[in-house]
């Protein structure tokens, strides 16, 4: 899987393949990045990637012609079909789903807006998807591209040894994730749940199981269907 990023701040970016499982990603041949300069591809003396907003108001607007020039020159060099993605608070919300979609390819290509975000005639004529990383507003899409490279890479095939843990995650199963303890087993008088002693691995599972489920009922009991609703009340007695 590859990914391109289109950003005024690529150093910034690179460090998202530079560790934990990422960087093995990387480094095993399946993560491969390339992270462009979007001023590369200006052609004014300065370098200008913004200008400012037709109709007055605060704030610059990121320009269409180095982002265009950016994207054709960077399609072109690239072997294979290269959807551009670009982060925005008006984006379509990021979910663990989209993540596993992402993780199937093909390559792609992640613009990060910055000022008061970019000309709408790039949202309209040459972004294929907008995504959100949530209901709030960061300076630049550099960290939400971030968190997208890192939660798509970690489910490409291989990046995380043992795929199990990526598929028993919060929203995979559509639950939360249960509680993990490790040693020691006391730790000022706070105890290890007994039956994760117990060496019991059907009882450990379905004791996982009932606390998925329960963490899901008092944190976003809006994920539950009917049925687990219903269990979740039945398991604590309500
Ligand atoms: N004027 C924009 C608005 O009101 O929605 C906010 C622009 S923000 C200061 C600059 C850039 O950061 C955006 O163009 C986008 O690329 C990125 N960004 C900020 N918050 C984001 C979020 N929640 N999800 C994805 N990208 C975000």
């Amino acid at each position: 899987m590859k990914f391109h990023v289109l950003s005024i701040f690529p150093d910034f970016v690179l460090d998202v393949f530079n560790y934990g499982v990422v960087r093995r990603g990387v480094e095993a041949g399946l993560i491969e990045h390339a992270v462009h300069d979007l001023r590369e591809y200006t052609t004014d003396r300065h370098r200008s990637t913004d200008d400012m907003p037709f109709g007055g108001g605060p704030g610059m607007v990121m320009r269409c012609e180095p982002i265009y020039a950016a994207v054709e020159a960077i399609r072109a060099d690239h072997p294979s079909p290269l959807p551009l993605i670009y982060t925005s608070p008006a984006g379509e919300p990021f979910t663990q789903q989209m993540a596993e979609e992402l993780a199937v390819g093909p390559d792609l290509l992640l613009l990060c807006g910055r000022y008061e975000g970019v000309d709408q005639r790039v949202l309209d004529n040459l972004v294929d998807r907008e995504i959100s990383l949530g209901d709030y507003v960061l300076s630049g899409g550099e960290l939400p591209v971030m968190s997208l490279i890192d939660a798509v890479s970690r489910l490409v095939p291989g990046v995380v040894g043992d795929s199990q843990s990526v598929h028993q995650e919060s929203f995979t199963s559509g639950l939360l994730d249960w509680p993990h303890y490790t040693r020691p087993e006391n730790f000022r008088d706070l105890d290890v749940p007994e039956v994760l002693l117990s060496g019991h691995h059907a009882n450990i599972d379905s004791w996982r199981a009932e606390q998925a489920l329960i963490m899901t009922f008092r944190r976003r009991p809006e994920l539950l269907s009917p049925e687990q609703l219903l269990r979740a009340k039945q398991i604590l007695g309500l």
